[in-house]
């Protein structure tokens, strides 16, 4: 069985076995939780997101890649790169974000990870409406660990506000 949990806090200071990582689709790094991922875990990160870019090109939205996780309290990154809102019709930008959380599950699992911790993915810089991108979250995890009830331990959604928390407390209450 999964337990499906939320806190309020900052994603880069929790101990799980794979953070997920609001990436652009180059890896390039940037502000919000991204920029928050690679300063705490340091330069080797975005080294090896490089390596990966050079080697297959840029991360099509929807999917995920891991990396290691440098000096977060991780064994892995998990970076997946959201929709941006407006730049799809809205069904498709809702499955994209359901991808980004099926595909960083896929990854966790492949790698043998627990504990995976998200962060409310495309809900700041991308624009995506807060209660949508939350119901959708919710939605697709749930589904996926239905589907592997035996992979993870525990999944993680990590708010940065108390709203985003209250908002997900009332999700998975339901
Ligand atoms: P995106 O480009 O996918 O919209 P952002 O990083 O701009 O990604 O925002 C995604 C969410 O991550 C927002 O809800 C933001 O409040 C949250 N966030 C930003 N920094 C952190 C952090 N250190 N830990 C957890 N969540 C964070």
């Amino acid at each position: 069985m999964t337990l499906l949990e939320t806190v309020q806090g900052d994603i880069t200071t929790i101990p799980v076995d794979a953070i997920v990582n609001a990436a652009n689709s180059r890896l390039a790094g940037g502000g919000g939780v991204d920029g928050a991922i690679h300063a705490a875990g340091g330069p080797s990160i975005l080294e090896e997101c490089r390596r990966i870019v050079a080697a297959r090109g840029h991360l099509p939205t929807g999917q995920a890649v891991a990396t290691g996780a440098g000096r977060l309290p991780a064994r892995f990154v998990i970076h997946t790169v959201g929709p941006i809102w407006g730049r799809h019709p809205e069904d498709d930008a809702v499955e994209l974000l359901a991808s980004c959380y099926r595909s960083s599950l896929d990854e966790a699992r492949d790698r043998d990870c627990r504990t995976v911790s998200f962060p409310a993915i495309s809900t700041g810089v991308y624009g995506f409406p807060k209660d949508l991108a939350c119901r959708t979250a919710v939605a697709a995890v749930r589904e996926w660990v239905a589907e592997h009830p035996d992979a993870l331990d525990r999944v993680l959604f990590v708010c940065f506000s108390a709203g985003d928390h209250e908002r997900y407390l009332e999700e998975l209450a339901r």
